[in-house]
C-alpha cells in the first residue's frame, strides 16, 4: 500500500488548496483499481478445462493456445507465439508454444507476469495405481494462473496502466522426469517453455522490474507462503505483494512466513534473464509433498477451484500493478 498511500498524502493537500488541482486528482488514475471479477477467471479456467488435458503435441493443445492467444488479442494486447521444438527428459519432441500478450508496449517501465499454461502428461501421483498413467486436468496446476492472468488482461485493455505490461503463458512446464525415470539432469526437465524464452527473449534485450509466476492459485483455502526462491532473488517484491495482500484483508490467504523452496518457471527468469521473479504458489504445510492433495492426480478438476481463492489472488495482484509507479 505504500504507492497508494504516498499518492493519497500528495494529493490530498492539493485538493484542500486550490480548486483547480482537482484536475490533477482526476488525472491520477493509479488508485482507480478496476474490479477484478472472480466469475470472470473462474470462467477462464473452465474455458481451459474444457478443451481438455493441455498435453503437448495433442489436438487439445493446439486449440488452448490459439484460444489463449486469441483472447489476448481480445483483450487489445500485441501478441507473439513463441513457438519451438522443446526435447524432452524422454527424448520426445515437444511442439510448444509460449503465448505472449504485451499491454502498453511504449512504456519502458514492464511488469511481467507469467504461469504455465500445459498440463502434466500422467497423474503420477495419484493414490490409485491405475490413474497414475493417465494425464492431468490441470484446473489448478495450470488453468488457475492462465485464468486469473486473463481476467487482469482483460482489465488492462480497458484501464490505462502507468507501466507496461507483459503477460506469458508458458508451455512445457510440467512434462517432468517423474521420480521413477532414472537419468541425469532432470531438475531441468521441468519448465522447458520458460527455459526457453530466458535464453531467447521475444525481444532481444528484454528486460522488467520484476516477474510474479503464478502457480496453482484456486484451491479452497490456498496458503501461499514465502517461497524461498523468491526471497532469495526477489525478497521486496515478495514483501510488497504479502503486505498488499495483508491491507486488503488477504493475510488468511497469503502467509508471511518461509515457505519451500520450488524449481518453477521463475528460477529460470532469475537466472538466465536476471529479472527479479517470485512465485506464488500453494503450500501445504500438512502434506509430505507441501503441494495440495490434488497435485498431479486426477482429481485437478473444477470442483478443486475455488472463486474465493482467484478473488485473493486477482484482486491482490490488481492492487499491485495498478500501484506502480513509471
Ligand atoms: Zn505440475
Amino acid at each position: 500500500m505504500r504507492n497508494f498511500l504516498f499518492l493519497l498524502l500528495t494529493i490530498l493537500p492539493l485538493m484542500a488548496c486550490n480548486k483547480a488541482a482537482q484536475k490533477t486528482q482526476s488525472e491520477v488514475k493509479t488508485i482507480n483499481i478496476p474490479s477484478f471479477s472472480a466469475d470472470s477467471a473462474y470462467a477462464f479456467v473452465k474455458k481451459q478445462v474444457d478443451f481438455g488435458p493441455r498435453v503437448p503435441n495433442t489436438p487439445a493443445h493446439v486449440a488452448c493456445a490459439q484460444y489463449l492467444s486469441a483472447e489476448l488479442k481480445r483483450f487489445g494486447a500485441e501478441v507473439i507465439e513463441q513457438k519451438a521444438d522443446l526435447t524432452a527428459f524422454d527424448g520426445t519432441i515437444l511442439k510448444a508454444v509460449n503465448v505472449i500478450g504485451s499491454f502498453n508496449l511504449a512504456a519502458d517501465t514492464r511488469i511481467l507476469l507469467f504461469a504455465h499454461w500445459d498440463s502434466r502428461p500422467w497423474a503420477d501421483h495419484d493414490p490409485i495405481p491405475e490413474n497414475r498413467k493417465k494425464p492431468v486436468v490441470g484446473a489448478n496446476d495450470g488453468g488457475s494462473g492462465v485464468g486469473v492472468l486473463l481476467e487482469m488482461a482483460r482489465h488492462f485493455g480497458q484501464n490505462q496502466l502507468n507501466v507496461g505490461v507483459d503477460i506469458i503463458f508458458f508451455d512445457a512446464e510440467d512434462y517432468g522426469a517423474p521420480e521413477s525415470f532414472r537419468g541425469k539432469d532432470t531438475e531441468n526437465s521441468w519448465c522447458l517453455g520458460s527455459q526457453y524464452w530466458a535464453k531467447n527473449p521475444h525481444i532481444p534485450g528484454y528486460t522488467a522490474r520484476y516477474g510474479i509466476l503464478l502457480d496453482m492459485v484456486g484451491a479452497p483455502q490456498a496458503t501461499f507462503y514465502r517461497e524461498q526462491a523468491s526471497d532469495y532473488y526477489a525478497g521486496s517484491v515478495v514483501t510488497k505483494v504479502w503486505s498488499q495482500a495483508q491491507s486488503l484483508g488477504f493475510g488468511n490467504y497469503f502467509i508471511n512466513q518461509k515457505g519451500g523452496a520450488i524449481t518453477d518457471d521463475h528460477i529460470y527468469v532469475n537466472q538466465i534473464l536476471g529479472i527479479p521473479s517470485i512465485d506464488i504458489i500453494q503450500y501445504d504445510p500438512n502434506t509430505n509433498s507441501g503441494f495440495g492433495k490434488y497435485w498431479h492426480t486426477i482429481n485437478d478438476t473444477m470442483e478443486n477451484i475455488d472463486k474465493e481463492t482467484l478473488n485473493a489472488v486477482g484482486i491482490t495482484l490488481m492492487h499491485v500493478v495498478y500501484n506502480e509507479a513509471p
